[in-house]
């Protein structure tokens, strides 16, 4: 991210993190770092670390951790760019503007500009329209028919599209090309070339985007005319699956409360926001995009969904909610008993029956599981093959649950609700998950604590500044099987390859190759880190590896000779010469374990004792006649 000699990376050094998380996070001084309670999710006891000297945050509790740049795009939502400037602007640092960029880099920036403000200038004057002329009454009176008073208008930027035709048009045309207006998708192009406004007497509800500049529009009908809801076409601003509707304004209180209730139409979220729920936004559209959730992820993980009960809503609510588990959301699902003989939208619901009532269905709202387990119940249970078919629609969902424990908890809930024989339903349900175990990560190779350390050690040692660095990725690059088949081995990979490079160390860009685990690990050992590393505790970690791995060659050598034995006999040539290797493998393993003991006794004793010393020479010299010792 951060380039050597970059814009980003000098803001970067005159940055100071711990001044600019303290903008969001009451941190207190602990040790040598600085401590808090997380932005990211909900805690009482502070887990979450800024390191002044590393100048990094970590959290042990969510797993968040990065440089001043991911902090800052986490909590403004914002991409690296406009996190480098607003760290510049909260520091005082002022940055060049940029002669790099390429020309046609420059020219899409440009343009993009242009559109954003097209809508600026358009919903100004939907906005006008709706206030100040006759066709903006009746459709004003509409909005109040529908309970949308003045004050609401005003909140959401509620606007009027003209049915003239071209009133738009001729509004911008003489401030922006033709082809830019086209673009916008707020002007459309008749196959004549003629050119007239897309929406037109229409409602126009403003859809921002996450830092909250207009880039595109929503649009109902105002009487018959058809389609009912009209919107912007996807343009170089606005792509639907990326954007929520009123996320802009509900990210602070999804982030206070982490949760976030998940409504069908733009309607539904301004009636939901005016019910005093600010953490709420609508999707715009029946069915959930997977790039929307994983938006929606960066905020929370918890989501009530609350889409229309009509049979399109329903099927929308159970395809949002496969998509939903998958990425591993906590999911409930509310859904809003009938209003009269009216099925409800939280629209309609909040209207009639006020706002206290919705807070109560939305706190009382079950899990997703309760949810489809009462869908399943009213279906036909009477016949085994009835029960066959309930089954068969529940097992998808219960499936896409990535944790085993729950699948198994939800497991045993269905087989109750449904009266049906667990034994019966759990082999359905692992015939089913047979699929996805082979996708199951293998458990980690179950290592002694001294490896553990020892790997700690080392990749502190790897990211720490001073000529060590580069002489302990030179031993690893030498002899990688040392860290082959750790549990840090990708950690270690990366992070001697950048220690080979002889640049400082960026340890987010190390982290960004990195899978998330790993990524975790990284962060924790570095905040735990005390200490510089020195080398003789680098040569005794190293000591540690390697009678790791003369521990399982040694294994694997006398599993090899016990199969010859029994497969060729005893005394069969390759028999006797594994008991060679064995025996070989033994001697080092012997030697490396006295060598190793010895170093712990002289530092216990933090003095040298002449006689360990003599025999400590001893040892090394019999390793470096082994050949492992240079
Ligand atoms: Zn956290």
């Amino acid at each position: 991210m951060a380039e050597a000699g970059s814009v980003a990376e000098k803001v970067k050094q005159q940055a100071d993190i711990v001044r600019v998380v303290g903008e969001y996070v009451r941190l207190k001084k602990a040790g040598k770092d600085f401590s808090g309670l997380c932005p990211f999710h909900q805690e009482k006891t502070p887990s979450f670390t800024v390191s002044p000297i590393k100048q990094i945050f970590y959290c042990f509790g969510c797993g968040k951790g990065g440089d001043v740049y991911n902090f800052v795009m986490e909590m403004e939502k914002c991409e690296f760019p406009e996190a480098v400037r607003l760290v510049a602007e909260k520091c005082g640092i002022s940055i060049p503007r940029s002669k790099e960029r390429s020309g046609e880099e420059r020219k899409e920036n440009q343009q993009r500009a242009t559109l954003v403000e097209i809508h600026r200038e358009a919903q100004t004057f939907f906005v006008k329209q709706l206030e100040g002329t006759l066709e903006g009454k009746a459709a004003r009176a509409y909005l109040e028919d529908r309970g949308l008073d003045k004050d609401a208008v005003s909140r959401f930027g509620i606007g009027y599209a003209p049915s003239g035709g071209d009133t738009l048009l001729r509004h911008l045309k003489s401030k922006y090309n033709e082809k830019l207006l086209v673009e916008s998708g707020l002007i459309s192009r008749d196959q004549g070339g003629k050119l007239f406004d897309r929406f037109r007497r229409r409602i126009t509800f403003p859809i921002a985007n996450e830092s909250g500049k207009v880039i595109a529009f929503g649009c109902r009908a105002l009487g018959d005319d058809q389609p009912k809801y009209l919107n912007s076409p996807e343009s170089p601003i606005y792509s639907k699956s990326n954007v929520l509707y009123h996320l802009d304004r509900a990210k602070e209180g999804i982030r206070r409360q982490d949760f976030v209730i998940l409504v069908e139409g733009y309607m539904d979220a301004i009636a939901v926001a005016r019910a005093g729920i600010s953490n709420v936004v609508a999707s715009c559209g029946t069915s959930l995009a997977e790039q929307q959730i994983k938006l929606l992820g960066r905020f929370t993980k918890r989501v009530v969904v609350n889409y229309d009960p009509d049979t399109a809503g329903q099927s929308a609510t159970e395809r949002s909610l496969s998509l939903l588990l998958e990425q591993d959301f906590e999911v409930r699902v509310l859904a809003l008993p009938p209003v009269g003989d009216k099925k409800a939208d939280p629209d309609l619901y909040i209207r009639e029956k006020g706002a206290e009532e919705y807070q109560k269905r939305l706190k009382e709202a079950p899990s997703f599981v309760d949810y489809l387990i009462a869908r399943a119940r009213q279906m036909d249970l009477s016949s085994g093959e009835a029960k066959t078919r309930a089954v068969n629609f529940l097992l998808p969902y219960v499936q896409k649950i990535p944790n085993r424990i729950l699948r198994s908890e939800w497991a045993t809930r269905i087989a109750q609700h449904l009266r049906l024989e667990e034994p019966v339903l759990r082999a359905a349900l692992s015939k089913a998950a047979s699929e996805r175990r082979s996708e199951l990560k293998t458990q980690p190779e179950l290592v002694p604590s001294a490896v553990k350390q020892a790997e700690r050690c080392l990749i502190s040692c790897l990211t720490q500044e001073g000529s060590l660095r580069g002489a302990l990725a030179q031993r690893l690059q030498e002899d990688p099987g040392l860290y082959q088949g750790l549990e840090a081995e990708k950690i270690f990979a990366v992070l001697a390859v950048a220690a080979l490079s002889e640049k400082p160390l960026q340890v987010t860009e190390v982290a960004t190759v990195l899978e998330e685990d790993d990524r975790r690990s990284l962060f924790e050992i570095l905040l735990k880190a005390s200490e510089p590393v020195i080398w003789r505790e680098v040569e005794s970690c190293l000591a540690v590896l390697r009678i790791r791995r003369l521990k399982m060659q040694r294994d694997d050598a006398q599993r090899l000779y016990q199969q010859e034995c029994v497969t060729k006999g005893i005394d069969s040539p390759e028999s006797l010469q594994l008991r060679t290797v064995i025996q070989n493998l033994l001697d080092q393993l012997q030697a490396e374990e006295a060598a190793q003991e010895i170093e712990q006794k002289t530092k216990a004793k933090d003095e040298r004792d002449p006689v360990l010393e003599e025999i400590q020479k001893k040892i090394e010299n019999s390793l470096r006649d082994m050949g492992l010792r240079k």
